[in-house]
């Protein structure tokens, strides 16, 4: 996979060697188990693959480009660039402004922005409204562009679909810029409609077997519809398509929901489906694949808590979190910042959307079992930073340079 130039800042010596030897030893990625950093009283369990994607790494070498590129020039991002607190601080600090919040709230007025002013487009991508609008500026929209190339392939998918006359169910999370930007994109092609997950499923397949009267719809699903959308027409045949960075099970038991019910209703098996639903598989990207698969890798292990890093509006981490706390005490926190002593820790609750502050979180224990592991828009720098916090609690954070070379020299040899 092509390598891309992001600042030294984000790296970590430390995690760059050790997924360098992870890489090394298993190069088709078929091994989810994490890797056992032993530092004595403090026993880390690392996730095979976390931390900064492709798109990622894609949209900040772009950004940091464009400022490189154009000094003197104003530029602006449409919204946050990724899910990370600490980039979009770094970019605003290179006196990059952001036009809208990450639900799409204008910061900065259409009429401010001038032709000559450059705008990046976020990994997220955008919708053709926003693009159209650039245009009408006189602003290029794709000469930044980071739009990430797996969520291009999302809107080609259901391109695809429309184009054989189905109706797109996307599955995400309807005010995410990346569903914005999937919705506004199938729907130019199909009727389009936005499911959250399994319950909102649930709810419009109610419409599909014609055991809810069709009003209710326009009420039920506001703002997730495309204009025109005709709940009698547009439910007869449909695919489904995912947000990139949803929970793999819960996209497949939609995909699979949704297929019974169009099976049930219109009485098909399984030469006949395709009259009504498109035969599609999910659209989630490499990196939501491997960061879940290698956090069930990590749930094998025996351990007293997680702590999963990443920017407390990542979707995609809040699924790592999801998983974690299937099983113990998971702590989903932005930087080592939030852990203030050995026995307080800020930590955000993603179900409630409020941070909370828990004591006495590490185990009066030794040796401590710690699984660690980060969101897809998170800095490994930051994932080694939560490691030294911790390690200096029991006065072990010179072992990490110890920790380097031995990896290090495990790479070169
Ligand atoms: S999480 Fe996936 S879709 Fe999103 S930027 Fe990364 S590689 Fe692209």
């Amino acid at each position: 996979m092509k390598s891309f130039n992001v600042p030294l800042i984000y790296r970590s010596p430390l995690i760059t060697a050790i997924k360098s030897r992870r890489k090394a030893e298993d190069r088709m990625k078929k091994d989810f188990t994490p890797t056992l950093l032993n530092f004595g009283p403090v026993q880390v369990f690392l996730a095979r693959h976390f931390g900064f994607c492709y798109g990622v790494e894609n949209a900040i070498e772009i950004s940091f480009k464009a400022i490189d590129q154009n000094p003197g020039k104003r530029i602006f991002l449409l919204s946050e660039m990724i899910h990370n607190p600490h980039v979009n601080r770094d970019l605003q600090e290179r006196g990059v402004r952001f036009i809208m919040d990450t639900h799409g709230r204008q910061l900065i007025p259409w009429e401010a922005l001038h032709s000559d002013d450059i705008v990046v487009i976020p990994a997220f991508g955008t919708t053709l409204e926003i693009e159209n609008h650039l245009h009408t500026i006189g602003i290029e929209p794709l000469r930044y562009n980071t739009t990430c190339p797996f969520v291009e392939r999302v809107w080609n998918k259901a391109e695809a679909i429309g184009n054989k006359n189905y109706t797109v169910i996307v599955h995400g999370k309807p005010g995410h810029e990346e569903t914005r930007a999937t919705f506004s994109h199938s729907q130019h092609h199909t009727p389009t409609v936005v499911v959250k997950n399994i319950a909102e499923a649930r709810k419009l397949a109610a419409y599909i077997e014609g055991h809810r009267t069709p009003g209710h719809f326009y009420e039920e699903f506001a703002g997730q519809f495309s204009e025109g959308f005709d709940v009698g027409k547009d439910l007869q045949r449909v695919g489904v398509v995912n947000q990139t960075t949803m929970l793999a099970t819960e996209t497949q038991a939609i995909a699979d929901y949704i297929r019974q019910v169009m099976m049930d209703t219109y009485q098909l098996d399984e030469s006949t489906i395709g009259e009504r639903f498109a035969d599609t598989r999910d659209t989630l990207c490499y990196a939501t694949n491997d960061n879940q698969s290698a956090v069930l890798g990590l749930m094998k292990e025996d351990a007293d808590l997680a702590i999963v890093v990443g920017g407390y509006n990542s979707s995609n981490t809040s699924h790592l979190v999801e998983l974690c706390e299937q099983k113990l005490p998971t702590y989903f926190i932005s930087s080592e910042e939030k852990i203030i002593s050995p026995t307080e820790i800020l930590h955000w609750d993603f179900h409630r959307q409020q941070e909370l502050c828990t004591q006495n979180f590490l185990p009066a224990k030794e040796p401590i079992r710690l699984m660690l592991t980060s969101g897809a828009s998170c800095p490994d720098a930051l994932v080694e930073g939560v490691l030294r916090k911790i390690l200096s609690f029991y006065s072990l954070e010179n072992k990490i340079d110890e920790m380097i070379r031995q990896y290090q020299v495990e790479v070169s040899n």
